[in-house]
C-alpha cells in the first residue's frame, strides 16, 4: 500500500503530499488513482540567461510545474523569489489542482516561478528575465494547456511582458495564455476585490448556517493588503462591527467599530499604503490572534495561528484568507476548543475564480461590468461554501477535510473517466 506513496524532504511538498494521502484514504480512493495523483505529469526546468545593465550576463533557474490537467488547463501562479525551486513549485501546483477542482472551474493545478531576487534588480533587467522565461516555457503554456497567473513578487506588467513575448512568437494577439493583466490590457473589472469579496462572503454565508446575524459579529482582520482591506469592507458594508484590524504597523482596536470606509481613505493618503497613524482606533500592543471578537480573518501571513497562540484565540470561528495561516499543530488545538476554521483553499479562491473569468471574457473579446463578475462571483463562492459545509456535516469531519475530499473526488472521478493517457 505505502508503495505509492512519495516522500519528499522540501517542508511545504511534504505537507502536500501528506495531506493529499491523508484525505485520499480517508475517502478510501483506489490505490492505483493515490499513485497517479501523487505525481505531477510534468516538472519543467529552464535557465534564463539575462543581460545585466552592466552588460554581464546572469543565468537564473526557471520552474514551470504541472500537477494536473485532467480537469482542463493547468492553472497557477509565477512567483519571482530567491527561495523558488521545483519542489515548492509542484507543492503548490498540487494546492492549485484542488483549489481550481474545488471551486469548479475547469482547471487543472500548476505553478511556476524564477529563483531570483527581483527587489534588487532594475525595470530593464526584469523585462528582459522575463520576456527570455515566456520563451523558454511557451513550449507547455498555452490558452488550451496551462494558463499562468501572478503570485509573489509578480503582476499586471508580468503578465503584459509574458503576452506581449508570446503573441509576438505566435505573431497573433494572445490574451488568453495569462490572468492578472491590467484592465487596460485584456484584464478584467472586479478583479481587484474578488479574493476579499470571496472571503467575506464565505463569512457571512458561515454566519448564515449558525443562524447570527453579521450585525451581532464582532469581526477581527489580520492584514490590511489587497485582501484583508476588501474582506473588511465587504463585511461592514453586510453590517459586521469590524473591532480590529492590523497590517505591518501594527494592531488598531475600537470596541465601537471601526469606520472601514475611513481606514481605506487613510491608506491611500499614505505612501506606502499603511495603516500607520491611523486615528479611527487606538492602537493597542497585543497579538490580533488574541483580539475580543467572534470571527476572526487572518489575511496576512501564513503560520500567523500557531501552537503558541492557538490557545489564546477569543473568536469561535475563523475564516482564512491568507494561504495557510493556521499551523497544522494550531488546527488540533482550534478543533479542540471547538473552532470552526473555513479553510484558505475554499476561503480566498476567489482569485482564481476571478481568473477564470478574466479568461473566458478574453475567450470570447466580451468584457462584462464589474456588477455582473460581483455577482457571478457571488453566486459560485456561496455555491461552493454549502458544498463544503454540507460536506463536514454530513460526514461529521471538519471543513478543511471536506473540503479536501470534495475537491480530490472531482480529480479522481475525471481521471477516472479519462483514463491513464493523460
Ligand atoms: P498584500 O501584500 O496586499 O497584503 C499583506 C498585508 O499583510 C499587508 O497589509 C501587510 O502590511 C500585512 N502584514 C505583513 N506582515 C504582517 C504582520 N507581521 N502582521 C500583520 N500584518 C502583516 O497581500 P495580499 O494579496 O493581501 O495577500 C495576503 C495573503 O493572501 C497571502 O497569504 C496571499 O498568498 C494570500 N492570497 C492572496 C490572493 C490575492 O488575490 N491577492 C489570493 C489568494 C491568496
Amino acid at each position: 500500500m505505502s508503495g505509492t506513496r512519495r516522500t519528499a524532504t522540501n517542508v511545504l511538498l511534504h505537507t502536500a503530499l501528506e495531506n493529499f494521502y491523508g484525505a485520499a484514504e480517508e475517502m478510501r480512493l483506489d490505490e492505483n488513482l493515490i499513485a497517479v495523483l501523487g505525481n505531477s505529469e510534468r516538472r519543467l526546468e529552464v535557465s534564463v540567461p539575462t543581460e545585466m545593465d552592466d552588460g554581464s550576463i546572469k543565468v537564473f533557474k526557471g520552474y514551470r510545474v504541472q500537477h494536473s490537467s485532467a480537469i482542463g488547463p493547468s492553472k497557477g501562479g509565477i512567483r519571482y523569489h530567491p527561495d523558488v525551486d521545483v519542489d515548492e513549485c509542484e507543492a503548490l501546483a498540487m494546492l492549485m489542482t484542488w483549489k481550481c477542482s474545488l471551486a469548479g472551474i475547469p482547471y487543472g493545478g500548476g505553478k511556476g516561478g524564477i529563483s531570483c531576487d527581483p527587489l534588487t534588480m532594475s525595470m530593464k533587467e526584469k523585462e528582459r528575465m522575463s520576456r527570455t522565461f515566456a520563451a523558454r516555457i511557451a513550449p507547455i503554456i498555452g490558452t488550451w494547456r496551462d494558463v499562468p497567473a501572478p503570485d509573489v513578487n509578480t503582476g499586471g506588467q508580468e503578465m503584459v511582458w509574458f503576452m506581449d513575448t508570446i503573441s509576438k512568437m505566435h505573431a497573433q494577439v494572445e490574451p488568453g495564455i495569462f490572468t492578472g493583466k491590467p484592465i487596460s490590457y485584456w484584464g478584467a473589472k472586479g478583479r481587484t476585490a474578488a479574493t476579499g469579496y470571496g472571503v467575506a462572503t464565505c463569512g457571512l454565508e458561515l454566519l448564515k448556517v449558525l443562524g447570527k446575524e453579521p450585525a451581532s459579529a464582532r469581526v477581527a482582520i489580520q492584514g490590511f493588503g489587497n485582501v484583508g482591506s476588501y474582506t473588511a469592507l465587504v463585511m461592514s458594508e453586510a453590517g459586521a462591527k469590524i473591532v480590529a484590524i492590523s497590517d505591518v504597523t501594527g494592531v488598531y482596536y475600537s470596541a465601537k467599530g471601526i469606520d472601514i470606509k475611513k481606514a481605506f481613505e487613510h491608506i491611500e493618503k499614505h505612501p506606502k499604503k499603511l495603516l500607520e497613524g491611523f486615528a479611527g482606533a487606538d492602537k493597542v500592543d497585543y497579538d490580533i490572534v488574541t483580539a475580543d471578537c467572534d470571527l476572526f480573518f487572518p489575511c496576512a501571513l501564513e503560520g500567523a495561528v500557531n501552537e503558541k497562540n492557538a490557545d489564546k484565540l477569543k473568536a469561535k470561528w475563523i475564516v482564512e484568507g491568507a494561504n495557510a495561516p493556521v499551523t497544522p499543530e494550531a488546527d488540533k488545538i482550534l478543533d479542540k476548543n471547538g473552532v470552526i476554521v473555513v479553510p484558505d483553499f475554499l476561503a480566498n479562491s476567489g482569485g482564481v475564480i476571478g481568473s477564470y473569468f478574466e479568461w473566458a471574457q478574453d475567450l470570447s473579446g466580451y468584457f462584462w461590468t464589474e456588477d455582473e463578475y460581483n455577482q457571478r462571483l457571488m453566486h459560485i463562492m456561496k455555491g461552493n461554501f454549502k458544498l463544503v459545509w454540507d460536506y463536514s456535516q454530513g460526514k461529521k469531519i471538519k471543513m478543511r477535510r471536506a473540503a479536501f475530499m470534495a475537491a480530490i473526488q472531482r480529480v479522481a472521478d475525471v481521471t477516472k473517466l479519462r483514463g491513464n493517457f493523460l
